[in-house]
Parts: structure tokens; sequence; C-alpha cells
């Protein structure tokens, strides 16, 4: 099988038909097979009837249905441990990934042998101003910390070789986000552009909640700079209050001290803050070593549609 196209599908009803009307084309001029992995993210308005019905007359179409929302990194992860293709691509289900590029992706991964094929966008023009700001500052903090260049704008609509996704679903580590992960594995990449399109249907399933989430995933996955900076002000406080008490004790002796609690509650209230902020940090850092640890999948599957039908469902 040429393709896997995984999409994460999170209560996409709406978009569903203009998703299907304009990826099966695509799909369907192939040369070799395809497989379509629509993961659905726990959706409670009918995206799972509606791809159960769409199965009927569509046989590439499989179905993942998740008995909950795992939200779409973990969406991902499902469409991305079951596909069988040689190349895996991933896509929104709302169209503003634009399925046309699907030929541009093979063929550029063809041509350039190369193990990831990143869709960049070139223009975000749809999307809101708030959006383009924040994901701009994103996209320049993590390519500072990831340590590796990460292609501006590459969301996670991207194609990966079946050994690239092997690689990755063998890391141990769960709670991942791809598209900084996939950059800084340092595989063999080439991009394709992209104009982004406006979301076809419905809302986006990215509330700010969400995308303060996949920041703080992003940051914290990838640097422990903050908790060498809480180290690094303990010691310039230690540097500092040990100078302070040299005049301390100096003023006591020359009797030159005076009721000053203003500046006393200041500093106090300072370092309390500091603490409790670093307290928070650790616990940052603590909170994903326990996630960690106690490995819960990030997601259950209900049923594998392939599965249903062949022996040996998993
Ligand atoms: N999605 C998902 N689970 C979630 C949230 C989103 O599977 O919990 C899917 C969603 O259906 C869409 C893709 O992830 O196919 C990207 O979401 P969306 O378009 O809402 O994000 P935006 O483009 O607004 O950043
Ligand atoms: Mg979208």
């Amino acid at each position: 099988m040429l393709l896997s196209l995984v999409v994460p599908m999170y209560n996409e009803a709406d978009a569903l038909p203009h998703f299907v009307a304009r990826v099966r084309p695509v799909l369907d001029a192939l040369d070799d097979g395809y497989e379509v992995l629509a993961v659905d993210d726990g959706s409670t308005d009918g995206t799972g009837d509606a791809l159960a019905a769409l199965r009927a007359a569509w046989p590439q179409l499989r179905v993942l249905p998740l008995r909950r929302n795992a939200g779409h990194q973990a969406a991902l992860t499902a469409g991305l441990e079951h596909a069988r293709g040689r190349w895996v691509l991933t896509i929104d289900a709302d169209l503003q990934d634009p399925p046309e590029l699907i030929p541009d992706l093979l063929a550029a991964g063809v041509a350039t042998n190369a193990d990831v094929v990143y869709a960049v966008r070139t223009d975000r023009a749809s999307d809101s101003a708030f959006k383009r700001w924040t994901a701009g500052a994103y996209y320049r903090v993590m390519n500072r910390t990831v340590g590796a260049p990460v292609p501006r704008h590459a969301g996670d609509f991207r194609m990966l070789s079946a050994s690239a996704v092997a690689e990755i679903m063998a890391l141990p580590e769960r709670g991942r986000v791809y598209r900084l992960l996939i950059p800084a594995m340092g595989f063999r990449s080439a991009l394709v552009e992209y104009a982004r399109e406006p979301r076809v249907a419905g809302q986006s399933k990215y509330p700010v909640r969400r995308m303060v989430r996949l920041a703080a995933d992003s940051y914290f996955s990838f640097t422990v700079a903050p908790l060498r900076f809480a180290t690094w002000t303990g010691a310039v406080g230690f540097v500092l209050c040990a100078a302070f008490a040299v005049l301390a004790v100096v003023a006591y002796l020359t009797g030159r001290t005076v009721p000053g609690w203003a500046s006393f509650a200041l500093v106090i209230g300072f370092i309390g803050a500091v603490q409790f902020m670093f307290l928070g940090l650790i616990g940052e850092y603590l909170a994903r070593v326990y996630l960690e640890l106690q490995a819960r999948p990030r997601y259950y599957l209900d049923r594998d549609s392939a599965g249903v039908d062949a022996p040996g469902r998993r």
C-alpha cells in the first residue's frame, strides 16, 4: 500500500462531506493503493455515524474510533500506530490543509529520497491576527529551544516514511509534540509550500486553553532551562544576601539601624513570589515525570474498523 492518510476528527460532522468530496478524487487518482485512517477523537456530534455510513461506499476508509476525546496529538498517535502504508500523511479534517497537495508531497518524498516531507504554510492570511501572532511567537521560541531547525509554520500536515513512523513510535516518550519531535530527530527532509485555507465548516477545536497546553508541552518537553534558571536565581540571591548581611552587621554595630518595614515587606513579598513561581515550574516537570511513569495509553481505541472484518483485531 502506497499511502495511509491519517485524519484526526473531533466533532467534524459539518466538515466531513466537504472533506470527502475533495480528498477522494485525489486519492483515487493515485496509481497505488491507499487507506484513509479517520481517527474519531471521541466526537459527540455524529461524526462516528457519518464515518460508518461512508465506509459502505468507500472501502479504503478505515475508522479508528477513540472511546473518549484524547486530544489532537494523541489522535495522531493512534493513526500513526495503526497506519500500514509506505508513506503516512497526516492532514486536518477541516480542509485548511489542501488535499490537492498530496501528490506533490508524494513526488517530493520520492524525488528527494526523504523520510519526512513538511508542508509549510507560506500564507496564513486566512488565520485570525491573534492566531498568526501566537503562532509566530510559538515557532520563534521553539526554534531556539529545540536546538534543531524547526520549519516555521509547519503544523501537522506532513508525510512520513514507514520507517520514520516506526522509529518515532518506538520512542518510549508518550506525550509527543510531533511538530517539534520530528524535526528534532533530524530525518532527511523536504519542504513543500502551500497557502493555508480557511476552515470549511464548524469551529476551531483549539481554544486558547488547548493552545496554551500545547505550548507548555512543547516547551517543557524540550528544555530544562527553567530549572537551571531557578538554580542561578538562587545563586545570585545568595550572593546578594551575603553582601546584605555584611551591611546589616555594620549598620547594627555603628548604631545606624532604623525601622524600615516597607523595604522588608517588599523583599519578603518578592522572594515569596519567586519561590512559588519556581515551585510551580518544578511541579510542571514533576507532573510530566509522573504521567510518563504511569505510562497510561494516551488514547483508548474502541474498534479498528479494519479489525472488525478481519481476524487479528488489536
Ligand atoms: N482535533 C482532534 N482532537 C481534538 C482537537 C482537534 O482530533 O481534541 C482535530 C480536528 O478535528 C482537526 C485537527 O485536529 O482535524 C485540527 O484542529 P483545528 O482545525 O480545530 O485546529 P486549528 O486549525 O484551529 O488550529
Ligand atoms: Mg483547522
